[in-house]
C-alpha cells in the first residue's frame, strides 16, 4: 500500500491557522491510517492564484460546498472545504455563518472578540452559552460534492479574553468540563473536542472508504 502514488488534496481556506488544524486533523498522528496518510495535503499558498470565494450561502453547508466545490473546479484537484463559526444563544445564532466578519470587512479576530463582549455585557453567566459549529465538504476535480460531515462544540462566553492559543473567538469560548477557554488548551485539547475535530472523526472514515474504492487515483 506504501508503494501507492499520493493523491493531492488542497484544503481550500487561507485562514491559516484554520488550515493548519485541518492539516493535523486529515491524517492525525493519534489515528494512523496508511489509506489517509496517501494525502499530499496541500494549501491554498501552494496555489495562490486561485480567486478567492463569495461565502454568501446562508448556512454552513451551503458555504463550505461553495468553496469546495469552486476551488476544485478552478484547480481541477480534490479540494477539502471548511466553514465554520460561532452560534451564540443570547443573539439567536449570530454571529453564525458572518463570524469571520461580526465586526466588518477584512476578518479582525480582535475586532470580533471585542464586539461580542460588548454584546453580551449585560448578559448573566447562565445564559451566555453557545457552540462552535463545523461543516465540511470534499468536492471531486470536477466541483462535484462527495462528501460532508458536520460536527458542534459546547460552551459559554467568558467576560474576558485568556489564553494565548488557537485562532478567531477561541479565547472567549470556555468548556465548562475543563475550566479553561479553548486559547488555553493547547492544540491536542482542542483537537480532542472541538467541532472540526467531531466533523473530521465523521469524515475519515468516508474519505478511507472514498480511496479505498479507487475513486481518488
Ligand atoms: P470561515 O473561514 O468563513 O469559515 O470563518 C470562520 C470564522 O469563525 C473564523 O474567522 C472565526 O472567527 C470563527 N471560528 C471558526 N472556527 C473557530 C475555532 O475553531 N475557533 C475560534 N473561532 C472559530
Amino acid at each position: 500500500m506504501t508503494d501507492l502514488p499520493r493523491i493531492p488534496l488542497v484544503l481550500g481556506t487561507r485562514n491559516r491557522k484554520k488550515g493548519l488544524e485541518l492539516a493535523q486533523l486529515v491524517a492525525p498522528p493519534w489515528e494512523p491510517n496508511p489509506r489517509l496518510a496517501r494525502l499530499d495535503v496541500r494549501t491554498l499558498d501552494d496555489h495562490p492564484d486561485v480567486p478567492d470565494v463569495v461565502e454568501d450561502a446562508d448556512t454552513f453547508s451551503g458555504n463550505a460546498r461553495k468553496k469546495a466545490s469552486e476551488v476544485a473546479r478552478t484547480l481541477g484537484l480534490w479540494v477539502l472545504a471548511d466553514d465554520s463559526g460561532l452560534a451564540v444563544d443570547f443573539l439567536k445564532g449570530a454571529p453564525g455563518v458572518y463570524s469571520a466578519r461580526y465586526a466588518g470587512e477584512p476578518s479582525d479576530d480582535e475586532a470580533n472578540n471585542r464586539k461580542l463582549l460588548e454584546a453580551l455585557a449585560e448578559v448573566p453567566d447562565e445564559a451566555r452559552g453557545a457552540a462552535f459549529l463545523c461543516n465540511l465538504a470534499l468536492a471531486d476535480p470536477n466541483g462535484e460534492v462527495r462528501l460532508e460531515a458536520q460536527g458542534a462544540c459546547r460552551g459559554r462566553i467568558i467576560r474576558e479574553l485568556r489564553g494565548p492559543g488557537g485562532f478567531g473567538y477561541d479565547p472567549l469560548f470556555l468548556i465548562p468540563e475543563y475550566h479553561k477557554t479553548f486559547g488555553e488548551l493547547g492544540a491536542l485539547a482542542k483537537h480532542q473536542l472541538s467541532h472540526r475535530s467531531r466533523a473530521f472523526a465523521r469524515l475519515r472514515p468516508a474519505l478511507d472508504r472514498l480511496i479505498a474504492s479507487g475513486a481518488m487515483g
